[in-house]
């Protein structure tokens, strides 16, 4: 039977995760749910971020879903002492290496976005960003102060075989998509990245029905605000990912909607929302939860490899938002319903009938 953890966190963390695992169970009752903690509330239980408790739990069921670490009560710690430095831990203890963040525009909520809605209308894409590699990683790296001159440098430096195994991801995504990869690049001037194309050319000979264009990530990031519709997959080394997966989820205009996930060998996956713990609004019921649902399409979808059960999540989502439910941080729909978190829950879990 597969397993997941679910690591709520703090702030509106446990709000959201709460109605992401009713949604859950609704749609996978087969599943068995474990809990644990990370981020602030562990170190308040535990001394620690995320204790060897949580990850061996985490190790052992591979998938985790998580709400958000963080708040004003931990911020004066040392850095090796906060709440970020549980999530760094698990994504690197379970080997995640790619990292997926959709950024879709629903007509209902087309009006939120800070670009007119024609400029949004259909964009419906995913980023594919490389995670554990990249110029983040590479060595050498530091600063160095000779004859009080500063100086600085990092290093842009990719294997083959990790190019190889993220391209896989972003074609095996799209063979269930619109069947179209864009490869973010600068070939132009950077040799890394053309290694990078070569490989990301070999591998796209095992998706012939796939189709794969480069794009320089300049030109991407002007793309993206003119014709975003025209992306289906954007597949991108970890920098460029970085810049460009937050570009892409202002489109959307709306942070409480956003979901991602995080993924490394089969079975093994991390989902959470984009958004943080919010402590300005946690434990008043105005959370928007439908980031930490839509999470969870992604984990029926990538970790649990159930595309019709995804599917059914996020079309329950889009037919509440239709409906013109809305939580505190959405433009009001037509008819104007205003709801809190848990409200918000109740009716995608209905809409799931
Ligand atoms: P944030 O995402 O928590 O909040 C930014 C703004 O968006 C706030 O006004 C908040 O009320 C609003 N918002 C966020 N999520 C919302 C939701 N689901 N529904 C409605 N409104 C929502 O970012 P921040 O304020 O910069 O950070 C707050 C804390 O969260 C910090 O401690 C930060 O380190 C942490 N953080 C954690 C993560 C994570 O766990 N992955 C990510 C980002 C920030």
């Amino acid at each position: 039977m597969a397993r997941v953890l679910l690591l709520p966190g703090d702030g509106i963390g446990p709000e959201v995760t709460e109605e992401a695992r009713q949604v859950l169970v609704r749609v996978a009752p087969d599943l068995e749910l474990q809990e644990g903690r990370i981020g602030g509330c562990a170190i308040d239980a535990d001394g620690t971020p995320l204790s060897e408790a949580s990850l061996a739990k985490a190790r052992a069921c591979g998938l985790v879903l998580l709400g958000a670490v963080g708040g004003p009560k931990w911020d004066g710690l040392a850095p090796e002492q906060r709440p970020e430095k549980g999530l760094l831990r698990i994504r690197k203890e379970l080997g995640l290496f790619a990292n997926l963040r959709p950024a879709r525009v629903l007509d209902a909520l087309a009006d939120a976005s800070p670009l007119r809605r024609e400029a949004v209308a259909g964009v419906d894409l995913i980023v594919v960003r490389e995670l554990t590699g990249g110029i983040y990683y590479g060595e050498p790296r530091g600063r160095s102060d000779e004859d009080g001159a500063r100086r600085a440098l990092n290093t842009m430096v990719y294997d083959e075989d990790e190019v190889a195994r993220i391209a896989r991801v972003a074609f095996e995504i799209a063979k269930g998509r619109r069947k179209r990869v864009t490869n973010i690049h600068k070939a132009n001037v950077l040799e890394v990245c053309q290694l990078w194309n070569e490989v990301v050319e070999e591998v796209a000979r095992d998706y012939p029905e796939v189709e794969l264009e480069h794009q320089l990530v300049d030109s991407a990031a002007m793309l993206l605000l003119r014709d975003a519709a025209r992306f289906d997959v954007l597949l991108c080394p970890n920098l460029f990912g970085d810049i460009l997966s937050d570009e892409a989820a202002m489109l959307t205009g709306s942070l409480g909607m956003l979901a991602s996930a995080s993924l490394g060998a089969p079975g093994r996956g991390l989902f959470e929302p984009v958004h943080g713990s919010a402590p300005d609004i946690a434990g008043q019921d105005k959370a928007n939860p439908l980031g930490a649902i839509l999470s969870v399409a992604m984990l029926l979808e990538h970790g649990l490899a159930r595309s019709r059960e995804a599917e059914r999540v996020r079309q329950a989502v889009e037919q509440v938002l239709d409906q013109g439910y809305r939580t505190p941080d959405l433009v009001r729909g037509p008819q104007g319903l205003g709801v809190g978190t848990r409200e918000m829950g109740k009716r995608v879990r209905e809409a799931l009938g």
